[in-house]
């Protein structure tokens, strides 16, 4: 597989060109085609096998084919911590670089003064660690209602973490309608059930 045989937006080829990946890893082969296609996915997969940008670049070019609704982010990623989310936010501002979707990375240990304003100003994608995430849902300054992509990575770091509860809710607050793209690199029976519970028949690929 190329990366041009993936139906990707030119804009995010592009981008990927610049970064110089010659072809798709295989959790990317195996995910992006049915991120495309709409479906959810379940992708077993490690770090470092290039799993952020198999759920990155669907995203960014579903996102694409979409319409901007105004102040309401389209997509929400979660990860289980501050790093990794800066990293899939550093990973999203590289392959988006070419396009006009805006995001904001809402971690904790900053001030909320900055990401409100963001979130105020409206923004495509939200990447988060789930407890920030929250903070900012109670205090009235973000509606997950217009979700229409979530990601959920390191699912068992989340666990790990005891993050569980708060990924249901963070579900139970996007619509039911959304595309679920959700990464673990282990599957234990905590997980089973989240996915099982949260997930519309996913495509499972396994690298
Ligand atoms: P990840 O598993 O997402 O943490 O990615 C691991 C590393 O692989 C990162 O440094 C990526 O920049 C790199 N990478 C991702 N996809 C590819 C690819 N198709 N070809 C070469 N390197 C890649």
């Amino acid at each position: 597989t190329k990366f041009s045989d993936l139906s990707l937006d030119p804009k995010v080829l592009k981008a990927i060109e610049e970064t110089g990946y010659e072809t798709p890893t295989p959790i990317q082969a195996g995910a992006i085609p049915p991120a495309l296609e709409g479906k959810d996915v379940l992708g077993i997969a490690q770090t470092g096998t290039g799993k952020t940008a198999s759920f990155t670049l669907p995203m960014i070019t579903l996102l694409g084919r979409g319409r901007a609704r105004a102040r309401m982010p389209r997509s929400l990623v979660l990860a289980p911590t501050r790093e990794l989310a800066a990293q899939v936010a550093e990973n999203f501002d590289a392959y988006a670089k070419y396009t006009r979707l805006t995001k904001a990375l809402l971690i904790g240990g900053v001030s909320f003064g900055e990401q409100d304003k963001l979130i105020d100003k409206g923004v495509d994608v939200l990447i988060a660690t789930p407890g920030r995430l929250l903070d900012h849902f109670e205090r009235g300054k973000l509606l997950l209602t217009g979700v229409q992509v979530m990601v959920v990575d390191e699912a068992d770091r989340m666990l790990d973490m005891g993050f569980i509860p708060d990924i249901e809710r963070i579900f139970q607050l996007t619509p039911f309608t959304r595309q679920t793209l959700f990464f673990s690199a282990t599957m234990p029976p905590e997980i089973e059930r989240l996915t099982s519970t949260f997930l519309h028949a996913p495509v499972k690929i396994e690298v």
